[in-house]
């Protein structure tokens, strides 16, 4: 039991009073501030939705109160990029020197070796508990659909999307390196037919070099399958500290010049940090024009990029969020890979994902609006207009913090948070990792 235990009443019908609310993230009018562009509120839950919001004392309901003592409150919180299929391998397949490409072969090596339907089914389950009980509403996962993993991994996906339904929304999304659209035609016909199939969404990873002739007629392909099918499409771009990897603009000239109807995301954009400083400018300004929605993985870059054996990185690895954000374009940030050789550790736990988000990409000192990174920036992404806001008429899915400011917020990892999924506390303790000791071995 943690220290400062947040005790609910017993009952759908409560009073959340004395909360502050981020004012980003609620249309609630006329909220007393509350500092940091947070406000005061009391929220009245009616039958597991929020049915008012209003200043405290102002609601005038006689249903029982939970305080929260000036306590945070917000809504549970949405992951617009992981990889569920190879989360918690690290004890089975860890990454040999910690890099991009290390990461790469170890996965291929596990995959091939391990990763059937209950291998997957298991892990994928795993990471789901763990989501869940930090407070993620909504998930988008990569799934990687190379040759034959695709038959394996989408069922599972299915049935687990099925079996979470009203606990945490599932989108997937098919991974493979692009040139698949060219080299194998039959399984990349296969393979586009099969994420409409699962309602799926085209993904894919861009070359992490210069683009060349073969790269554009990949995007083409990938662009022309997609409209066909009615399908968004979500691709890993320029994953690299390679200052000459470019395909986000190819991305962005690609929807310019084709009219492309569905919605595009754009993850890691990790080397255009390092592009000069002209470039970076009118790349960012296509992906304005083109409506890219980008996301950034900024603890999982910063344990891949720049990385050499004793030598200090000299960079952090993540996109430019502040100047994407500056221009107008849908930024958000995720989880990426937890537990396997893309990133070490991870527990897809979005408030250690802002927390870390706000260290590394600073910030702090720079308004008070980024909640929505992980909030209900990445829902309008994922087409979800009931996750990640605060407003009456909403599920009451939310999570209470002691913290009373993003200082005491951001300081402390939360674990004494309480999570309320339609107004009911959940239990918020993670899974014990010696379930997964079966499949993947003790460490
Ligand atoms: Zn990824």
């Amino acid at each position: 039991m943690p220290p400062h235990s947040l005790t609910f009443p017993q009952t759908d019908d409560f009073v959340l009073a004395h909360a502050r609310v981020p004012l980003c993230l609620t249309t609630a009018g006329a909220l007393p501030p509350a500092g940091e562009g947070l406000g005061a509120c009391d929220l009245l839950i009616q039958g597991g939705r929020i049915t008012a919001m209003g200043a405290p004392g102002t609601l005038g309901s006689t249903a029982p109160v939970m305080d929260c003592d000036q306590g945070i409150v917000l809504p549970r919180l949405v992951d617009l990029h992981t990889h569920l299929d190879k989360g918690h391998i690290w004890s089975r397949r860890s990454n040999p020197d910690g890099t991009h490409g290390g990461a790469r072969v170890s996965v291929m090596e596990d995959r091939a070796a391990n990763w059937n339907g209950d291998d997957v089914r298991a892990r994928m389950d795993f990471a789901l508990r763990c989501a869940y009980a930090h407070g993620t509403s909504a998930v988008r996962t990569h799934i990687d659909s190379l040759g034959k993993q695709a038959a394996i991994s989408w069922p599972v996906f299915a049935e687990m999307r099925e079996a979470w339904k009203g606990r945490v929304d599932l989108q997937a999304v098919a991974l493979f390196p692009i040139d698949y659209a060219l080299d194998d035609e039959p399984m990349f016909r296969q393979l586009v037919a099969q994420v409409a199939h699962y309602g799926g969404v085209m993904g894919g990873m861009t070359y992490l070099g210069a683009v060349d002739e073969r790269c554009h007629r990949a995007l083409a392909r990938l662009f022309e399958a997609a409209a066909a099918n009615g399908l968004d499409l979500d691709f890993h771009v320029d994953e690299t500290d390679e200052s000459e990897a470019r395909t986000l603009a190819a991305i962005a000239d690609m929807v310019l010049a084709t009219g492309f109807a569905g919605r595009v995301v754009a993850g890691h954009c990790c080397a255009l940090a390092l592009a000069p400083d002209a470039e970076r400018e009118d790349t960012i300004k296509r992906v304005a024009d083109a409506g890219l929605s980008v996301v950034s993985l900024p603890i999982c870059n910063m344990y891949l990029m720049g990385r050499t054996a004793h030598r200090t990185p000299r960079w952090r690895g993540v996109t430019t969020v502040h100047e994407f954000a500056a221009a107008g374009v849908s930024v958000s940030v995720a989880s990426d890979n937890t537990r396997d050789p893309f990133y070490a550790y991870g527990d897809l736990d979005l408030l250690e994902v802002y927390r870390e988000s706000v260290r590394i990409l600073q910030l702090d000192h720079t308004g008070p609006d980024w909640l929505r990174l992980v909030a209900s920036t990445p829902a309008a992404v994922m087409g979800l207009p009931d996750h990640g806001r605060l407003q009456a008429g909403l599920p009451a899915d939310l999570i209470v913090l002691r913290a009373r400011s993003f200082n005491e917020m951001n300081a402390r990892p939360q674990n004494d948070r309480a999570v309320l999924v339609k107004g009911r506390p959940i239990d918020t303790t993670p899974p014990d990792y010696r379930e997964l000791d079966p499949w993947v071995g003790a460490p």
